[in-house]
């Protein structure tokens, strides 16, 4: 396995390699790697794709300076587990490598409605943040396929519609959520929670699967509602329980039983904030 800090190293190494194995699959991480970034690498690794995985904790993305500062890095651990998992490069570049002209923005992502609702209500910017750095590791790395977990289920559609707007030609696969037993789906921001808290955390699931099982057509919002009022028993600050067109995004009042659908949820733990989702 190969490790990179510099941009020009890894586009001129990736050059080279290319012409031997063919197409790039490409795992772009924040780090504190865990089982479900692994079963993105192992997916590209299946595919039989040459594996670059990308390490940095992007600053324009938190909305919320604490969390940023605040989140875990386990570099060492992270390198010994990409190898093990079969990933041929790492890309870890230091902020001038992926913000050679600073941090301000050249334009604003025209995302339309998908940022303005769920994460992109509540965390003004991210995604404008995530934009700019998934379009400049596109441009160093290359992929010919970018491997993307649904456990950020809007990510994977700003992504999408950012490939879209940019003319890359490279295409999203969407991989499932890894989960712990508890169905608590991994995440680096785990690493935070206490011992009663990371007890706790399950309730995310539980209620993803409470309004599955629950789910009827006609309105939503009773369901809704309730499932809002077991997480905050359950000592939670919800931002939102909501229920999607899985396609589009859009928040739904009412279900004909046949459109797909997506259930969204965040919520803190304390200063914790936890996102998961569940396709029906
Ligand atoms: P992050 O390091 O949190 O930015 O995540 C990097 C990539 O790993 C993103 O595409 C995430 O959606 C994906 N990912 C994070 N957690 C999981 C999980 N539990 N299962 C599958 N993919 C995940």
């Amino acid at each position: 396995m190969k490790l990179f800090k510099k941009a020009a190293d890894i586009r001129d190494f990736i050059a080279a390699r290319k012409k031997e194995r063919g197409k790039i699959g490409f795992v772009p991480t924040m780090g504190a790697l865990h089982e479900g970034h692994l079963s993105l690498v192992r997916q590209a690794r299946e595919a039989g794709e040459l594996v670059v995985c990308s390490i940095f904790v992007n600053p324009i993305q938190f909305n919320d300076q604490d969390d940023f500062e605040k989140y875990p890095s386990t570099l060492e651990q992270d390198i010994n587990q990409l190898e093990q998992a079969g990933c041929d490069i790492v890309f870890m570049p230091a902020i001038p490598e992926i913000y050679p002209n600073g941090y301000r923005h050249p334009h604003v992502y025209p995302l339309g409605y998908l940022e303005t609702v769920l994460e992109g209500k509540y965390r003004p910017g991210h995604f404008q943040g995530v934009c700019m750095v998934v379009e400049r590791l596109l441009t160093v790395i290359d992929p010919a396929h970018i491997y993307l977990g649904q456990k950020d289920f809007q990510q994977c559609l700003v992504i999408r519609e950012l490939i879209r707007l940019i003319g890359s030609k490279a295409e999203t696969v969407i991989c499932p959520t890894i989960r712990e037993k508890d169905g608590l789906a991994m995440s680096s921001r785990n690493l935070r929670l206490n011992i009663a808290e990371r007890s706790m955390a399950a309730r995310i699931y539980e209620t993803l699967e409470f309004i599955r099982a629950g789910i009827r057509t006609g309105y939503l919002q009773d369901l809704k509602e309730r499932a809002r009022q077991y997480l905050t028993a359950a000592g939670f600050r919800v931002d939102y329980v909501e229920i999607a067109d899985a396609d589009t995004l859009e928040l739904q009042e009412e279900w004909d039983g046949r459109k797909p659908l997506v259930i969204l949820v965040a919520a803190f733990l304390h200063e914790v904030r936890l996102i998961d989702n569940m396709l029906i």
